[in-house]
C-alpha cells in the first residue's frame, strides 16, 4: 500500500519572492474527490455516506449500488446527489427508476451495470459489498488505477494473489477498511518488513465468548447477530461470533502486509478498543487504538495521508480501566485455526472455506443448522473438496468463482432437508 498520490485537502501553498522571503499564496480550494461506493445501502456504505455528508465540498459521488434495496439506495443517491444509482436484482429496477425520475440520476440495474459502475472514473471507489458477489466488481473498480478502499475481505481471501497482481497491474492503490488491517497499516508506518516479528489481530471474541458448548448448539440467529462492541451486516456478525471473520482477517492480513503465515496471530480482546498489535525485533509493540466504530477506519481509507474528522466518541482510558486480552478457545471456536490452516494449504483453499461458510450462514440464518454446524459444515465441505480434488490452483479470477461454485454446491449437499 503506496501513500495516496492524490493530494487532497485544502492546501495553503508557501510561495518564494524573488529575494526569498515567504509570501502566503491564495487557499486553493482541492478539488472534490471522486468516490463510487459499491454496496451504498450496507453498514459499511452508510458509515462511509455518513462521513461524506459531514465533509461537505469535500467530496462528489459519483455512484452508489446496492442489491435489492431499491428504496435506500434511491434516498441515498439523492441525498448525496450521486451522478448513478445501480440496483443489482433487475426485479427493482422499476423502484428505483420511479424513485429517481427528475432527479437527473442515472438508474441502472444487473450485475454487468454494477461492474460499469465499478468502472466510472473516480478517484477513490469504497468496495463494500459483502461476500464473493463483490469479487467482479471490486476487479472491476481496481482497473481504474486509482484507490480501492477495500472493505470486501473476499477479495483478499478467495483471490489473494490474483487481486494484488491485478492492482499492480493498473498501479491502483489499495487501502484496507477493516479495522484491524487499518490498525495494522498505520502501526507498521515505514517500519522495514524484516523488523516485523508479528501482527497480532484482535477479536472481541463475540457474544458466546464465555458460553460452553452445550449453550453454543443452542444459540438462535437473534443471539448470535447482537455483537457486544460493533454494528455490522448481519455475514459479518455471524462470523464474529464463530470467530470466522477472525479467520478470514488472518488471510487478509498475510496478503496485505510483508509477513509469513507464522507471523500472523489472533487474541482475544473483549473491549476491542485496540485492533492491532505489531511486534518488532527491538521489542516495541505497536498497537492502534481507537473505539469500535468503522467510520475511523473508512475514514483513514478515504482521506490518507491526510485524516477526516469524525463524530466517533474519544477514548478516555482512564474510565476504560482495563484493558483484557486472553487466548481464543480453538475447541469451542475451531473456525480460526481452519482458516489458518487453508491459508498454509494455499491454492484454492481459503476460496473453499469462504464460500462454504457463506452458504453455512445462510444456513443458520435461515434456522436450517444449529450454530456450531457453521463451523462443522465449513470443515466437511473442506474435507470432501479435499477428497475430490476440487482444491487445486487457480490463476484467473474466473478460476477462483469456479472453486467457489463448486464448493457452494457442495456445500448444500451436506445441510440438511
Ligand atoms: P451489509 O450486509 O451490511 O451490506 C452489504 C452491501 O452489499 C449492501 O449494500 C447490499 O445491498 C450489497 N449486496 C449484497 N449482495 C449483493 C450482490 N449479490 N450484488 C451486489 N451487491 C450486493 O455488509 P457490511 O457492510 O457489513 O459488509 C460489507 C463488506 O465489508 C463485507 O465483505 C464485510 O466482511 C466487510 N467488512 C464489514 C465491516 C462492518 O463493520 N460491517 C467491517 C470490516 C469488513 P442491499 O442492501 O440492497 O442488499
Amino acid at each position: 500500500m503506496a501513500p495516496a498520490g492524490r493530494a487532497s485537502g485544502a492546501a495553503a501553498h508557501r510561495a518564494e519572492t524573488a529575494d526569498g522571503a515567504g509570501v502566503q499564496a491564495p487557499v486553493k480550494a482541492a478539488a472534490p474527490l471522486r468516490l463510487t461506493v459499491l454496496g451504498a445501502t450496507g453498514s459499511v456504505g452508510t458509515s462511509t455516506l455518513d462521513l461524506v455528508g459531514r465533509h461537505p465540498g469535500r467530496f462528489e459521488v459519483v455512484a452508489l449500488t446496492a442489491n435489492g434495496n431499491a428504496e435506500r439506495l434511491a434516498e441515498l443517491a439523492i441525498a448525496h446527489r450521486a451522478k448513478l444509482a445501480v440496483i443489482g436484482e433487475d426485479t427493482h429496477y422499476g423502484t428505483l427508476r420511479e424513485r429517481l425520475a427528475g432527479t437527473g440520476i442515472r438508474a441502472a440495474a444487473g450485475a454487468a451495470a454494477i461492474e460499469a459502475a465499478a468502472r466510472e472514473p473516480a478517484d477513490c471507489i469504497m468496495a463494500a459489498i459483502v461476500g464473493a458477489a463483490g469479487l467482479r466488481p471490486t476487479f472491476a473498480a481496481a482497473e481504474q488505477g486509482t484507490r480501492v478502499a477495500l472493505a470486501n475481505k473476499e477479495c483478499l481471501v478467495s483471490a489473494g494473489e490474483i487481486f494484488l497482481t491485478h492492482l499492480g497491474r493498473s498501479g491502483a492503490e489499495l487501502m484496507p477498511v477493516d479495522s484491524e488491517h487499518s490498525g495494522a497499516f498505520q502501526a507498521i508506518g515505514r517500519t522495514a518488513a524484516r523488523s516485523i516479528e508479528k501482527i497480532v489481530l484482535t477479536a472481541s471474541g463475540g457474544p458466546f465468548r464465555t458460553w460452553d458448548k452445550e449453550r453454543l448448539a443452542r444459540v438462535s440467529p437473534e443471539e448470535a447477530l447482537r455483537h457486544p462492541n460493533w454494528s455490522m451486516g448481519a455475514k459479518i456478525t455471524i462470523d464474529s461470533a464463530t470467530l470466522m471473520n477472525k479467520g478470514l482477517e488472518l488471510i487478509e492480513a498475510f496478503h496485505l502486509f510483508p509477513v509469513a503465515a507464522h507471523q500472523l496471530e489472533a487474541v482475544v480482546h473483549p473491549q476491542s478498543v485496540v485492533h492491532c498489535l505489531v511486534m518488532l525485533e527491538d521489542g516495541s509493540v505497536m498497537a492502534q487504538l481507537s473505539h469500535p466504530d468503522m467510520r475511523t477506519p473508512i475514514a483513514l481509507a478515504l482521506a490518507w495521508p491526510e485524516r477526516l474528522a469524525t463524530p466517533v466518541p474519544r477514548l478516555d482510558l482512564v474510565t476504560l480501566q482495563s484493558l483484557t486480552f486472553e487466548a481464543p478457545d480453538h475447541s469451542r471456536f475451531p473456525a480460526l485455526k481452519m482458516a489458518g490452516e487453508t491459508l498454509k494449504r494455499g491454492g484454492t483453499a481459503p476460496a473453499v472455506l469462504n464460500a462454504a461458510n457463506e452458504v453455512a450462514v445462510t444456513a443458520f440464518l435461515e434456522r436450517r443448522i444449529g450454530f456450531l454446524d457453521i463451523a462443522s459444515t465449513v470443515a466437511a465441505c473442506l474435507e470432501k473438496a479435499e477428497g475430490k480434488g476440487l482444491i487445486g490452483y487457480a490463476d484467473t479470477l474466473d478460476g477462483v468463482i469456479a472453486a467457489d461454485g463448486e464448493a457452494r454446491r457442495l456445500t448444500r449437499t451436506l445441510l440438511p432437508g
